[in-house]
């Protein structure tokens, strides 16, 4: 059924369709294969008109980690798949090709998943750090597990959130600037509170309750539930936020741009651990300035 590696794509009853990461070796870090197999799965159920609610699930104790920083060559990896978005660039220099390859993979990916017109469930258990938000925050419903926890620690490593800045839609303004200032786990009782996540269950339930829901959601007319999400959607919009999205992303590629002038990589190698600045090749004596 499935003919990708970094992903699998299921489908456990009719009218469902399951994509679930599967790097639980990394934790489910996002490299650029992953993102790429998890956007084609997204569309093969997308494009199916037999599917009418999509699950995305993670193999393994987390569900991601986040993008995985240790990926070597990664814009001329851009090249081996097709791109998605419009925007170009992948192998110029400097500033150019990191705004690029985060324009197509990251808040490019987050808003076409976001959009996708079918209902999206994410089934979450374990640790989601950085980028793994990024996966679930797209999602219409986040179901999670009770030993679920969320956290963004890029101000740590000299950035001011993640590429695809949900934030304060997800959690409000004053708790956005908590877990971005402090870098603490959100846990899950307190994400329902908030409203960022619908329900928590057992771990040992994650699975048969977010695949009940999605069979429940099914009996139901496709196009009133594409209606509906995009009515519900485009009330989120109305507030401004793909403005202000925007405007956050630019405000992440000045900060990758100042630590790539300060010290040659794209982030903060002082926030980082030893061993991590050193394989991003970081070049830890201060520029005089
Ligand atoms: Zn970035």
């Amino acid at each position: 059924m499935s003919d990708f590696e970094s992903v699998v794509y299921e489908t456990p009853a009719e009218h469902v369709a399951r994509i679930v990461l599967n790097r639980p070796e990394t934790r489910n870090a996002q490299d650029t294969k992953l993102l790429y197999e998890l956007n084609a799965a997204f569309d093969r159920a997308a494009q199916d008109d037999a599917i009418k609610v999509i699950i995305l699930a993670a193999n393994g104790p987390h569900f991601s980690s986040g993008h995985d920083l240790r990926e070597p060559n990664v814009y001329e990896k851009m090249s081996e798949f097709d791109t998605v978005g419009t925007w170009c660039g992948f192998t110029c220099a400097g500033a150019e090709r990191q705004m690029a390859r985060e324009k197509e993979i990251y808040i490019g990916f987050c808003e076409r998943w976001r959009n996708i017109p079918k209902p999206t469930l994410a089934a979450v258990q374990g640790k989601v750090i950085a980028g793994g938000l990024m996966l679930i925050w797209p999602c219409d419903i986040i179901i999670a597990s009770d030993d679920a926890q969320f956290c963004d620690p890029v101000v740590n490593f000299g950035i001011g959130g993640v590429e695809f800045f949900a934030h304060p839609w997800e959690v409000g303004a004053r708790k956005a600037k908590e877990m971005l200032f402090t870098s603490d786990w959100l846990s899950v009782e307190e994400a329902k509170q908030l409203g960022m996540v619908n329900q928590i269950v057992p771990r040992e339930k994650l699975d048969e309750t977010v695949l009940a829901m999605a069979q429940k959601i099914a009996k139901k007319s496709l196009f009133a539930l594409k209606l509906t999400k995009e009515a519900v959607n485009v009330a989120e919009d109305a507030q401004g936020r793909v403005q202000s999205m925007q405007t956050s992303f630019a405000l992440h590629q000045l900060a990758h741009t100042h630590w790539l002038e300060q010290y040659g990589v794209l982030l903060d190698p002082t926030g980082l651990p030893p061993e991590t600045a050193k394989a991003l090749g970081a070049k830890l004596k201060q520029k005089e300035t």
